[in-house]
Parts: C-alpha cells; sequence; structure tokens
C-alpha cells in the first residue's frame, strides 16, 4: 500500500523553516518550502551572530533548559549532515569586569552538568595569543560552536530537496484561506495551493500573516546590530564575549561583532556604531593594518515577551502551525525536528 504523504506548505526558509523543511522531507512528507527572498536565510538569519551556546543563559529557568536541548540537538544535526558543518569552529570564552561574576557563571553551568573551565590569565592568553588585555580569569566552553546560519539554512534546504522536498522561492504568501476552523490553502501571488497542514516559519512575517485571519501571536520583534569587519589574516580562534565587546572570526577571516541597538536611545547610525566598534575592536586585539567596517546590519529579532519561542499548533486552526522565536539559530535543529514530529503525528491521527 503507498505511504500517505501529507501535504504540508512551511512558510519562510529562515533557520527554522528550513530546518523544518529538512525534517520533513527526511521523513518522506510532501512538503513546499515557500519564501518571499530568492534565497534561504536571507531574512534575520543571515543577520545572525551564530554563537550556539547555553554559557548565555540561565541555569534553572526554562528558556535555559531549551537552549541545552537546542545544543544536544546540534551534536545530532551534525552526525547526520556532517558537510554542512565543515567550516564550524568550537569554543568561546567569556568574562566579566568583575573576576567573582565570572567565577560565579563558571560554577552554575558546572553545576547544571556543562562542560566549562575557569582559565586563568596565562590559559586565556595561550588560547588567544592576539588578546591585548587577556582577562584574569575566563570561563572556556570547548563545546560551543561558531557557525554560518545563512549557510546552515542554505545547506538544510538542499538537504530538503535531496530527501524530495520542494522549494518555491521569490514568493510571498499573501494570505492563508481558512473556513471551519482549518487551513484549507496557501495563496502565493495568483496563486492558491492547497494542502494538509500549514507550519508559520517566517519570522516578524509572522505577525502580517496571523492579522490577516485576525490573530495576534503576541509576536514583536527586538533589534540588533551585526557588524562585519574585512580582516585580512587569522586573529582569532575562538568566540570572545567580554565586556565591551562580543566577537568571532569567519572562515574568510571576516571578524563578525554582534551588538545591541536601540534605535529610540542610540542615536547613532548602524555605520557609525559599527566605526566606533572598530577602536574597541583595535583596542582589544592586535590586528595588522587595514581592518575596515565592511558592512553594519539591523536585524530584527522576533520575539515573545516571556522569551520563549512559540511551537505548536493555534488554537484557532488544527491544522495550522508556528513556529517562531529567539534564540532561533540555537533552536532551530530541535524546533525543526519537534515540528516535523508534530505535524506527522497531527497528520497519522487525521487519517
Ligand atoms: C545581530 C544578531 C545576532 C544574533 N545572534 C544570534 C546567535 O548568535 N544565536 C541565535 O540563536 N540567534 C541569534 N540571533 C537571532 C536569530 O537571528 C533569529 O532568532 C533567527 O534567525 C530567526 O530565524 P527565523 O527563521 O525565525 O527568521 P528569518 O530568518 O527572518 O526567517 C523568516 C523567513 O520568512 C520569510 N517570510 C516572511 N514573511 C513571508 C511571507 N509572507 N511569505 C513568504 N516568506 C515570508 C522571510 O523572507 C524570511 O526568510 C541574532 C540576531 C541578530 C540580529
Amino acid at each position: 500500500m503507498p505511504q500517505y504523504r501529507p501535504r504540508v506548505v512551511v512558510i519562510g526558509a529562515g533557520i527554522i523553516g528550513s530546518a523544518i523543511a529538512y525534517n520533513l522531507a527526511i521523513r518522506q512528507a510532501n512538503v513546499l518550502l515557500v519564501d518571499q527572498e530568492q534565497v534561504p536565510g536571507a531574512g534575520v538569519t543571515g543577520k545572525a551572530f551564530g554563537w550556539i551556546n547555553a554559557i548565555n543563559g540561565t541555569p534553572g529557568t526554562e528558556s535555559y533548559a531549551l537552549w541545552r536541548e537546542g545544543v544536544a540537538e546540534y551534536r545530532r544535526l551534525m552526525e547526520a549532515l556532517p558537510a554542512a558543518f565543515i567550516q564550524a569552529r568550537f569554543g568561546s570564552l567569556l568574562w566579566k569586569s568583575d573576576r567573582a561574576d565570572t567565577e560565579r557563571i563558571a560554577r552554575l553551568h558546572q553545576e547544571a552538568g556543562e562542560r566549562v573551565e575557569l582559565l586563568e590569565k596565562g590559559g586565556v592568553q595561550e588560547l588567544e595569543p592576539r588578546l591585548r588585555n587577556a582577562p584574569d580569569l575566563a570561563v572556556f566552553s570547548p563545546d560551543d560552536l561558531a557557525l554560518d546560519p545563512l549557510q546552515l539554512s542554505q545547506d538544510l534546504v538542499a538537504a530538503s530537496v535531496e530527501a524530495g522536498g520542494l522549494t518555491r522561492l521569490g514568493s510571498a504568501v499573501t494570505a492563508i484561506d481558512t473556513a471551519n476552523g482549518r487551513v484549507s490553502a496557501v495563496r502565493v501571488g495568483n496563486e492558491t495551493i492547497v494542502c494538509d497542514h500549514v507550519v508559520m516559519a517566517a519570522g516578524g512575517g509572522v505577525a502580517a500573516l496571523t492579522s490577516t485571519f485576525g490573530v495576534d501571536t503576541g509576536l514583536t520583534t527586538s533589534p540588533a546590530l551585526l557588524l562585519r569587519y574585512a580582516c585580512g589574516r587569522p586573529v582569532l580562534n575562538r568566540i570572545l564575549r567580554g565586556p565591551r565587546l562580543e566577537v568571532r572570526q569567519a572562515i574568510d577571516n571576516t571578524l563578525l561583532i554582534a551588538k545591541s541597538y536601540n534605535a529610540d536611545t542610540n542615536d547613532i547610525s548602524p555605520q557609525f556604531a559599527g566605526e566606533k566598534m572598530l577602536a574597541v575592536l583595535k583596542d582589544e586585539l592586535k590586528l595588522a593594518d587595514g581592518v575596515e567596517l565592511a558592512s553594519a546590519e539591523i536585524g530584527e529579532r522576533p520575539v515573545f515577551a516571556d522569551g520563549l519561542p512559540r511551537l505548536g499548533f493555534l488554537s484557532e486552526f488544527s491544522n495550522l502551525y508556528l513556529a517562531v522565536g529567539h534564540p532561533g539559530v540555537i533552536l532551530a535543529p530541535l524546533m525543526g525536528r519537534r515540528a516535523a514530529e508534530d505535524v506527522l503525528e497531527a497528520a497519522t491521527v487525521a487519517l
């Protein structure tokens, strides 16, 4: 007997939608991934720093537990798709201005079962010889990952297509047709695509989609700045997060800095913020001449007031699934697997 293959439309090819499409495709669903942009990862994913970690979380909180699961899920994805991680780097160093705070963070994370250790100044200098003002003490997380989220989205979509998934890029979903508590189709331009399930993984675009049928999920967006600096040679081995900057170096030697940004209070342009950070970068790292600001972009992170993501069917429509929230890069493989399992389970129950 031929296997039932539910028709699932995933809206949004950011890192979350790409991970969902991949997980559906490898489970033999009939999946169509739609994005308004021409390439996967062109939304806020393309402006993310790409730090996969639990060290920035607070042990004991719900979001921390989720981060830990997210990090663990990356290990599984690395085994399933090793080629997507060839360029990934491992390890981070984090420190606070106050030594006691650094110690406290390490202790909390060690007690929670993470593989982290405290390094004295000499150890930090050994790992990062180009750090000008190495801290007296830093938390070293050897398993943290640094990766390019845009590239990972594209690799996930390629793996999804290889497993039989379809894509429709450069096409915005303009409406979702609903009747009697169910979704029947999505509208893409003049086309009506009939389907059994819809997954909304449209990041900040979810609010516009749900407003078409009068639902407010509470999603808002929060801006952050991604600064890229052209750098001709390798200077950093790991992610660094100190009181003055959060920086990593990509495989092509670009230095990346992530920074909070509030257009209301920071009345400076992203470009100017980038120039100011260049001075900090030169202060903190021994850099050769010629390091320059290459781009300064604001990314709007999709967030909910409680800081948790949303993953599940909307109460209003039994076959409309929502997958959105922060931190999307850390959580994408986990959200991708869970969303695929939930949708396929619902499809089986509906048979
Ligand atoms: C400076 C910065 C640093 C960050 N660093 C990290 C980090 O280190 N780790 C981490 O986990 N997170 C980080 N984030 C957050 C992370 O970028 C987001 O949580 C994540 O990328 C969200 O992914 P997404 O797939 O939900 O959204 P998006 O990447 O925005 O994907 C949504 C997609 O939906 C598409 N879309 C929207 N509406 C429609 C429509 N109507 N029809 C068709 N397509 C549509 C968009 O084109 C887009 O491609 C950072 C963010 C910023 C700005």
